[in-house]
């Protein structure tokens, strides 16, 4: 299933002048307003080619931003995966070895295992650890709206409604399926834990509406929690539609295969046939099935597609 190659807007730029930071890890720059206030984490990169991250993370620190309370911490995770970005085969800079977003376990950042994701999850730990609140910034393969994605904690779905764009939220309720994402590590991941951490999907990885989205929910995550001044309402408020995770398939043999192209957000009648992976099917558990996420190009190990039914609030 080989589709053509999208269309390119937003391209790396050279990061070498962001690698030395203030926090003796690379790439993770520190901006502490010296009054009290809440430690917000913005991390970009945790896919090595969704773009957007980087362009709010650089927007941060390009216009020297600073904090009014509390601290800011800025940082690009998978650089080494973004590094290997190569235009012929842009899906293929998303990591290099193991899914960065996925590796936020004990068992993985105390493992044994070697893989320049791991050794840069072990890197970020502490970074990620310290912050009170994180925004991790993604972006999708195909073109759809933007979404949040976050545990199903009450404390998240608070801080999305209130920062109000994106205004999709995918909620978690036993998390991933497939491993613990960057949000989950630690005290994020804990229903009794404290401190917000939310993905932001912020629509295609090379689309510059993405970066500006990226731009547009920083913004709005740092006025959030204080740190900035919030900028002027938008003109449109529009109502939350949020949906639940119910499952997360990952492609099993080299003939996975949907029963039509599917980009994200169509919906599936209870029992409907959405996919064939060999000698299994995947079926939709409920009426109305949303489909998240639906893989590019099926790569056996890797996620397939991610079912979820619509809450009614
Ligand atoms: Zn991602």
């Amino acid at each position: 299933m080989t589709q053509s190659l999208p269309h390119f807007e937003v391209l790396p730029r050279d990061l070498s002048a962001y690698r030395t930071g203030n926090t003796g890890v690379d790439y993770v720059h520190r901006l502490d307003s010296g009054k009290p206030g809440p430690h917000v984490l913005i991390n970009a990169l945790t896919h090595g080619n969704e773009f957007c991250g980087m362009v709010a993370a650089l927007h941060l620190l390009d216009t020297g931003v600073r904090p009014q309370v509390g601290t800011l911490t800025v940082s690009f995770a998978n650089v080494q995966a973004y590094e290997s970005f190569d235009i012929e085969r842009p899906f293929e800079s998303r990591q290099l070895v193991h899914n960065l977003n996925r590796v936020w376990s004990v068992a993985e950042l105390e493992g044994a295992a070697v893989s320049p994701e791991l050794l840069r999850a072990r890197a970020l730990r502490p970074v990620v650890a310290a912050a009170d609140h994180i925004l991790d910034l993604h972006s999708t393969s195909q073109d759809v709206q933007p979404f949040w994605v976050y545990p199903a904690f009450a404390r998240n779905a608070q801080a999305a409604r209130a920062i109000g764009v994106p205004a999709v939220h995918l909620v978690m309720p036993k998390g991933l399926g497939t491993g613990v994402p960057l949000i989950q590590h630690g005290r994020h991941g804990e229903a009794d834990g404290t401190g917000v951490a939310l993905v932001a999907e912020c629509g295609q990885h090379f689309h510059q509406a993405s970066a500006d989205t990226a731009i547009t929910v920083t913004l709005g995550f740092l006025a959030h929690f204080g740190l900035i001044e919030a900028s002027a309402p938008g003109a449109t408020v529009v109502p939350a539609r949020r949906f639940e995770l119910l499952e997360t398939f990952l492609v099993k043999t080299p003939a996975f295969a949907f029963v039509r192209p599917l980009v994200g957000f169509e919906t599936f009648d209870e029992g409907e046939l959405i996919a064939t992976d060999g000698a299994s099917e995947i079926r939709s558990p409920c009426q109305g099935c949303t489909v998240f996420m639906p893989t590019r190009e099926p790569i056996v190990g890797r996620e397939a597609v991610y079912l979820t039914r619509p809450l009614a609030d």
